[in-house]
């Protein structure tokens, strides 16, 4: 059946990067049938590459796939594809700490459809492309507005997988808060207009008397791979994180707040304005525990600690 997980991908093959052609009808142009991922490979000082959990983006794929009514590539068969596709491209990755090789797997529909259905053929692919780190200076603080106006995501829409769509949703919000001076937007949820979801390209941690608590996964806030992994991390340090709903309010009086994503690894928030309010946090953001996180979790992904979690994959 075309929701049926499991299509066939026929055996895949290096291009050089450049246009590909696409039917006017496919589906991802008309309906907006498309997934992408997004992850990083390091390079080790021994001029190793090193990803960090390709596994969990493939899952994360497939989940989004049987959301989207498509058919995704097997873990296994979309974790060699990335392999392959670094390998190649060995020579682009920067040396350690100067950056990473950003990793962008797509899974969309090709084939060609006229009345809304899902697409009969589909296409995966990889690009990738040489990033510095995402804020200059690896542990900068950013500065969030709460959105008042537009939300990101609805129950029982498509806010927990990574579509295509629900990025064309933010990109006006987004564009009016980078005018406006900030670095990006925070969501709230579209119901209660009160809990924390998410930024708009990563999760959001909200510590106070060093507790830590983040949104949980409900439908409406993509499950980070970094969110999860700091989760972790953090609770091997003997940290208390709770996953639950936070209030907008909570922002107010915490000790400190910080994003995780794979572009922005752990960010620090110097500031967010909420209903004009702006409220400023000590020491621009960097704080004890994200600073902890943030170490903890780039040693992990360079290769300068010992793996112990199994995280990394040559
Ligand atoms: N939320 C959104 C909406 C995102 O686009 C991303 C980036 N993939 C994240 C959170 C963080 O996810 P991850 O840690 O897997 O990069």
């Amino acid at each position: 059946s075309k929701c049926s997980q499991d299509g066939i991908f026929t055996k895949g093959e290096l291009l050089r990067y450049g246009p590909i052609e696409l039917s006017p009808s496919s589906g991802v142009l008309n309906y907006g049938q498309g997934l992408f991922e997004g992850l990083k490979a390091y390079k080790k000082e021994d001029g190793s590459i090193l990803l960090f959990r390709p596994h969990e983006n493939a899952l994360r794929m497939r989940m989004g796939a049987g959301r989207m009514c498509m058919p995704s590539p097997a873990v296994e068969q979309f974790v060699d594809a990335v392999k392959l596709t670094v390998l190649e491209n060995k020579r682009w990755v920067p040396p350690t700490g100067k950056g990473s090789l950003y990793i962008r797997p797509l899974l969309f529909g090709s084939g060609t459809v006229l009345g809304l259905a899902p697409a009969p053929e589909y296409t995966f692919l990889i690009f990738v492309s040489p990033v510095g780190n995402y804020f200059k200076g690896g542990l900068a603080p950013i500065n969030l507005v709460v959105e008042n106006e537009f939300h990101r995501a609805a129950p029982g829409g498509t806010g927990g997988v990574k579509t295509i769509g629900n990025y064309a949703s933010v990109l006006k919000a987004q564009k009016r808060a980078k005018e406006n001076g900030y670095s990006d937007v925070l969501y709230l949820d579209s119901v209660h207009k009160k809990y924390l979801e998410e930024v708009s390209s990563c999760n959001i941690f909200v510590v106070k008397n060093k507790i830590i608590s983040t949104p949980e996964i409900k439908g409406t806030i993509l499950p980070g791979i970094t969110r999860k992994s700091i989760i972790d991390v953090a609770r091997g340090q003997g940290y208390q994180v709770e996953e639950r709903l936070v209030s907008v309010e909570e922002l107010l009086d915490a000790d400190e707040v910080f994003c995780t994503g794979t572009a922005v690894v752990v960010s620090p928030v110097g500031s967010i304005t909420y209903l004009g309010r702006k409220v400023e946090y000590k020491n621009n953001g960097i704080g004890v525990v994200s600073q902890q996180v943030y170490s903890s979790l780039t040693s992990l992904q360079m290769g300068l600690t010992e793996d112990k979690m199994g995280w990394t994959m040559k």
